[in-house]
C-alpha cells in the first residue's frame, strides 16, 4: 500500500492526503509541486527518478476496508537525507536526462 506521507521532504510544507500538490517517486519519496518544478526539476534527490502526482485515497469507504479512515495516512514527517548544495549538484547532473533514460 502506498504511504501517504505528511510533508514535503524539501520545504516541509504540509501535504495532507487530499492535497493535489503532492508529488511522489516510485519509492514514495514525497515533495510538493513547487519544489519539484522550481528546485528539483523532476529529479528525486534520493533516487534520481522522476515524479508523478500522488493519487488521492478516497475519504469514503466505497469498497469494504478501503478508505482513508480504514487505511490512514502516515504521520511520520520526513526530511532531507542530503544537504541542499549536494542536492543542487545531483539535480544539475540529471535534470536534462529524461526519467525514462536515467
Ligand atoms: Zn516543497
Ligand atoms: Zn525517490
Amino acid at each position: 500500500m502506498l504511504q501517504l506521507r505528511p510533508n514535503c521532504e524539501y520545504c516541509d510544507k504540509d501535504l495532507p492526503p487530499a492535497s493535489t500538490e503532492a508529488r511522489i517517486c516510485t519509492y514514495e519519496c514525497t515533495f510538493c509541486a513547487t519544489c519539484v518544478e522550481t528546485v528539483l526539476h523532476n529529479v528525486c534527490p534520493n533516487c534520481g527518478g522522476g515524479f508523478v502526482p500522488r493519487p488521492i485515497r478516497p475519504a469514503t469507504e466505497r469498497r469494504p476496508g478501503l478508505s482513508l479512515a480504514k487505511r490512514p495516512a502516515s504521520t511520520k514527517r520526513i526530511g532531507l537525507s542530503y544537504d541542499k548544495n549536494e542536492i543542487a549538484d545531483f539535480v544539475k547532473s540529471l535534470r536534462d536526462v529524461r526519467p525514462e533514460d536515467r
